[in-house]
């Protein structure tokens, strides 16, 4: 496989790479939404990754290709790079650069070339694994020594900086800083972290993601509006984040809220209660209640957070309907992806009867995928 990205990075530079980077996708076991509210989150690596072959330049030039996005190489000038300044795919890596310059790191040009098995746009967050294989390949080519987390903010600023998507830090923390069999608990308030053992395979359970495989166009205004929805509660209530309101607090902060915004803070206040439960029973080998959990949570963000739409739900309701111990909604919402936690024996039927209910819906074939907790962004050659 890295022979042919060899012979790709051969016929769109020229010569050989200096080495091979891969950074994985992500999916999120629980806590949605919670990031941007200074929260908690429990995202795993998959498998599935964005491979990147590099080798610096001297002359301050950045050269681009993506087998995904096809097309020329986008040839930029480093000293260049500005917010606004690259509106295509090539704005997510070329970001990380120019975040690394304005964190105050020296680098300089790099020709790279890109090839991914991260589904686009499906809430397995592809563009945290395009900008983390460039944060973790600049860290090790220009000799920064920075750690994963460092990286994961860096790919955040560029992503929300220089390609203009506010998205929380989750998606850069879990493609940077997982490992091997555990899923990634977040305090994203108190920067850490946090492995914990994930090994659904050793309880006899699989965890499936359905790829409904659409995307809905409201999700970048909404997820905006979501945001300012989560600050203005916030301002409203006197509080910093929305992570500061305990569940036993709810009721009277509720009472205290236009009727718009207390199903908003519901779901955040009790989504970041499920991340600890989801925690506590994964720590003392307790996988399969994971399930009622995924469950609660696929009801908030259909109900008070509004993030769903008929292929998600559906996909839930098949799930759970072919005996699914668990399944909810992942990712920003409004389309994407849905995880199913079920057992193993009946995973294979479980795919099959929501292939057949998105047949008989008229929707799309969903992808199914199943997940092992992989490792973050790492050096592969
Ligand atoms: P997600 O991160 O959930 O996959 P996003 O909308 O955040 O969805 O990011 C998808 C975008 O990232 C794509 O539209 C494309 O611009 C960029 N992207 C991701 N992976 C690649 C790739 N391998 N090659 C080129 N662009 C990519
Ligand atoms: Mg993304």
């Amino acid at each position: 496989m890295n022979d042919a990205l060899r012979t790709a990075f051969a016929a769109v530079h020229g010569g050989r790479p200096e080495g091979i980077w891969a950074a994985p996708g992500r999916v999120n076991l629980i806590g949605e939404h919670t990031d941007y509210n200074d929260g908690f989150a429990l995202p795993v690596a998959l498998a599935q990754t964005t491979r990147l072959a590099a080798r610096r330049r001297t002359d301050g030039r950045l050269r681009l290709h993506s087998a995904q996005a096809g097309g020329p190489v986008v040839d930029l000038a480093v000293a260049d790079l500005a917010p606004g300044a690259v509106t295509t795919w090539a704005a997510y890596p070329a970001g990380v650069v120019w975040a690394l310059g304005e964190a105050g790191h020296r680098t300089g040009g790099a020709d790279l070339h890109f090839d991914s098995t991260v589904p686009t746009g499906a809430g397995l967050s592809s563009s945290a694994a395009l900008e983390c294989a460039v944060a973790r390949a600049y860290d090790d080519l220009y000799g920064l020594g920075l750690g994963p987390p460092a990286l994961a903010r860096i790919a955040q600023r560029a992503e929300n900086a220089f390609a203009g998507v506010p998205c929380g830090v989750m998606d850069q923390m879990a493609s940077s800083c997982c490992v091997a069999g555990a899923a990634l608990h977040l305090d994203v308030r108190a920067g850490s972290h946090e492995h914990v053992p994930f090994d659904p395979e050793a309880a006899g359970l699989r965890l499936l993601v359905i790829d409904t495989r659409v995307t809905h166009d409201l999700g970048d205004g909404a997820y905006a509006a979501l945001r300012t929805g989560c600050e203005r509660a916030c301002a409203l209530l006197g509080l910093a984040a929305l992570r500061d309101l305990s569940p036993e607090h709810l009721p009277r902060a509720e009472r205290l809220l236009p009727a718009r915004l207390r199903p908003l803070v519901r779901h955040v206040v009790t989504e970041n209660a499920r991340v600890a439960e989801a925690v506590a029973h994964l720590k003392a080998g307790r996988v399969a209640e994971l399930g009622p959990i995924l469950n609660s949570a696929h009801a908030s963000l259909r109900d008070d957070y509004r993030v769903s739409c008929p292929e998600t739900d559906l996909a839930v309701d098949s799930a759970v309907a072919a005996g699914a111990l668990g399944a909810r909604i992942t990712g920003g919402g409004f389309g994407g992806s849905v995880i199913a936690l079920v057992a193993a024996d009946r995973a294979e039927r479980m795919g099959a009867a929501v292939t057949a209910a998105f047949r008989g819906a008229g929707y799309r074939e969903p992808h199914l995928i199943a997940v092992t907790a992989a490792p973050g962004a790492r050096r592969i050659e």
